[in-house]
């Protein structure tokens, strides 16, 4: 297919492997949804970078301010990548985890929650102080969208509502009706955010076109390193919030008062919520890789990873005793994170197979989604292992599933060593 782009040149290509088996392989990333690997791109812009990088925002030499340049201009680079509206913020947080936890230390007080059990952790548990309603797991977007109506529709009606939703599943890959659920909340009167942790590596996201009013996530998904994230939207509720972090950077001004306590005036831009030095080489590789993606074009990105998607699922489905989950079934549109599990093998075993004998990284457990693994084994709950490698006695079911995903930078012969493994 001509649409189909050639894999984006990433770190970690030539490194080599030892197998059991003797010999070396070329190591097969395919744990994207966990990390993914950092374009070359990204690396090198860091690189041509970190000789100057300077304190940001308070230095008054040049280097200083060349970095609170390259600062503030990522900013911009990540509201233009994410399609925001000229009135939004764009706070640098740590990872799309810190982001969510800091939306919900600013939700409005007597804010309502409304949340699927389906969501990862980061977006499922933050919530806890909020009036929080956790919704049951739908078996089609649509049901999706009818179970939130349903539950908003018997919301007060007065009180401020935020619905949290992932965009793209990080267990079985499955797109959720973003628009639809945006759609349903504002008619209630609620807001909406986005955990995009898995959707934007994968796929354009548009915050004015899916009309949702946060969007959360993480450089190291995104091709970039670690410890950089994003929280872009609205900015009324994160102005009014106390800062997430209590510090220099966030503090306009600060003066003892004549009771001999301190007066703090806070900003009201993004830095109120960026308290202390931030990470700007951080926030600079997140730049890097908005542009590295849409310089590629969405169009090929997405064409390859379907190619690489219809080559996985096409090839699993060969195997006897492969039952890859699923939510919404299998003509549900999805990016490249499949999970599934193979009868008689426990899940951790298996995984562990696939890096001893083949030099393929995949990942085994639970993804930090206890309630929607659980839903999709189909297992009593009671009975459960936690994250890790619980074992299954022999001829009972798998605790834990193995979990398989790819992007950008992976080529064909990753995703055929793969299924030829599992074969
Ligand atoms: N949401 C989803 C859907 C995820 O897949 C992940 C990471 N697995 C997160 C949130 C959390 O991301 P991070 O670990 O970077 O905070």
């Amino acid at each position: 297919d001509q649409s189909v782009c050639t894999p984006l040149p990433v770190l970690g290509r030539d490194v080599t492997v030892p197998l059991v088996t003797g010999g070396e392989v070329s190591y097969a990333a395919l744990d994207y949804a966990a990390s993914a690997p950092a374009l070359q791109r990204v690396w090198d812009d860091v690189a041509a970078y970190a000789p100057y990088y300077g304190s940001v925002h308070r230095g008054a030499g040049y280097l200083s301010q060349l970095s609170t340049d390259l600062f503030e201009n990522a900013r911009k680079t990540v509201a233009d990548f994410l399609g925001c509206r000229p009135a939004d913020q764009v706070v640098f947080t740590r990872s799309t985890t810190d982001s969510l936890n800091l939306l919900a230390r600013a939700v409005p007080a007597g804010c309502q929650v409304f949340v699927f059990e389906t969501e990862h952790h980061a977006s499922l548990l933050p919530w806890q102080d909020a009036r929080v309603t956790y919704l049951d797991a739908p078996r089609t977007p649509r049901q999706a969208v009818e179970t939130l109506e349903r539950a908003l529709a018997d919301r007060d009606p007065h009180g401020p509502a935020l619905v949290c939703v992932t965009g793209a599943s990080n267990v079985t890959g499955e797109l959720w009706p973003v628009r639809e659920l945006a759609a349903a909340a504002h008619a209630h009167g609620a807001r909406i955010v986005l955990d995009a942790a898995q959707l934007a590596p994968h796929h354009p996201v548009d915050l004015r076109e899916l009309d949702v009013d946060w969007i959360a996530f993480s450089g190291h998904k995104l091709y970039a390193p670690f410890g950089s994230g994003v929280l872009a939207g609205r900015a009324d509720w994160l102005q009014a919030a106390e800062p997430y972090l209590a510090g220099g950077g966030a503090s306009r001004k600060v003066t003892r008062r004549e009771d001999g306590g301190v007066a703090v005036e806070w900003h009201e831009t993004a830095a109120r919520h960026e308290a202390g030095s931030p990470n700007v080489i951080g926030a600079y590789a997140i730049a890097s890789a908005c542009k590295a993606l849409t310089e590629a074009g969405w169009d090929g990105l997405v064409a390859r990873e379907q190619h690489l998607i219809a080559k996985v699922r096409e090839g699993l489905a060969e195997v006897p005793g492969v039952r890859v989950l699923s939510l919404f079934g299998d003509d549900a549109p999805r990016v490249g994170v499949i999970s599934f599990v193979v009868e008689g093998w426990n899940s951790s075993h298996f995984a562990a197979a696939l890096s001893a004998e083949y030099g393929i990284g995949v990942r085994d457990g639970l993804f930090c989604a206890h309630p929607l693994v659980r839903t999709l084994l189909g297992s009593d709950p009671q009975t459960q292992g936690e994250c890790g490698a619980p074992e299954a006695a022999p001829g009972e079911k798998s605790l834990n599933a193995i979990r398989v995903s790819f992007g950008a930078g992976t080529p064909d012969e990753h995703v055929e060593r793969f299924v030829n493994a599992v074969r």
